[in-house]
């Protein structure tokens, strides 16, 4: 019963929530201790995902106070998905099961024992659910709505409204492990580790300090590279669309020759300019897409890693 739990807290540039937010998770920390619901050994592990303000000054001070608290220092900024799965794999073989928290708690921490209670229960993976989004603001929600509806339909297992708050057993970390794909989408690789899996509720707050570290641009890159890893559908759609435009070309060619026959070919240039610019954006538009999944090849066989780690604290 006495399980050690990770809490692992990618950070980038928050040096205005850190020391707010360190304080709740160590207060929530040494209560689930004192409850008995998780060992001695236990850790919050900050990921310092190589930002440019005093962030990793801060975790090294809370280090330094505080045992429970570890830091782990990347060479540089590689993302947050990268940040989170360096920390996963750092606690893997020192605990039993880890948490994954966002550094502005905009997910409730309170969730945690119940989180700790469906672990003990045998559940591998435990899924922070949101249950309505009141405090982000509208275009956020609608955007993050609309983009959960888009992954379905293209056929990708994601769970809805779920961001990365989640448990994983040591087990299913090892099995994350397995993953070696560079381009890394954790929302859709953890359903597809298998285990035994359930959700958890919980109120989605409001950011307490500091801004969000997803502007628009990095929201539409993370939204396409969750497509284009897990889900060949635009390529089918482009082919289905090639197509459509082959029959209807046809169409035309018949209604051409037709009123070529009948004598009224009062053929217009502009019909034939507009053609040839839709054909052609059409085949820009394809070309792009195409080379989209060429360019996920092409970081697949390069195989970089995802991340390289340049310290870590730990006692
Ligand atoms: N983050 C990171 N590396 C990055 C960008 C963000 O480690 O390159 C961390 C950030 O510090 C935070 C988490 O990822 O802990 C989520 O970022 P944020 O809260 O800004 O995103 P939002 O909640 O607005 O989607
Ligand atoms: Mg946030």
């Amino acid at each position: 019963m006495n399980s050690t739990l990770y809490i692992v807290v990618p950070c980038y540039n928050e040096e205005e929530v850190l020391p707010e937010t360190s304080k709740r998770l160590l207060a929530k920390l040494t209560s689930l201790m004192e409850q008995g619901k998780c060992s001695k050994d236990s850790r919050i592990l900050f990921v310092n995902d190589g930002s440019r303000d005093k962030t990793w000054e801060i975790i090294k001070q809370l280090h330094e106070s505080n045992n429970l608290f570890s830091g782990l220092k990347l060479s540089r900024n590689c993302g947050h998905q990268n940040a989170l799965l360096s920390g996963l794999m750092t606690a893997m073989p020192l605990c039993d099961c880890a948490i994954s928290l966002d550094a502005d708690l905009q997910d409730d921490i309170n969730a945690i024992d119940e989180f700790m209670d469906k672990f003990h229960e045998g559940y591998e993976v435990v899924y922070g659910v949101r249950k309505e989004r009141k405090t982000d603001t509208f275009f956020k929600r609608t955007t993050a709505v609309g983009f959960y509806k888009l992954m379905k339909m293209l056929g990708v297992d994601i769970v809805y409204n779920h961001a990365d708050y989640r448990l994983m057993s040591k087990r299913a970390l090892e099995g994350l492990s397995q993953f070696k794909e560079v381009n890394l989408f954790l929302r859709g690789i953890v359903p597809l580790i298998g285990y035994k899996s359930t959700e958890v509720y919980y109120d989605r707050a409001e950011r307490f300090a500091g801004e969000s570290k997803y502007p628009l641009k990095k929201m539409l890159s993370f939204a396409f590279d969750g497509i284009t890893s897990f889900s060949v559908k635009p390529i089918r759609l482009i082919s289905a669309l090639g197509v459509i435009i082959a029959v209807l070309s046809i169409a035309g060619l018949l209604y051409a020759l037709i009123s070529k026959l009948c004598g009224v070919a009062e053929v217009g240039w502009t019909a034939i300019v507009a053609s040839i610019w839709l054909i052609g954006g059409i085949q820009l538009l394809c070309i792009g897409v195409i080379g989209e999944y060429i360019g996920k090849i092409y970081s697949e066989v390069k195989a970089r890693p995802h991340y390289i780690v340049d310290e870590l604290l730990n006692k």
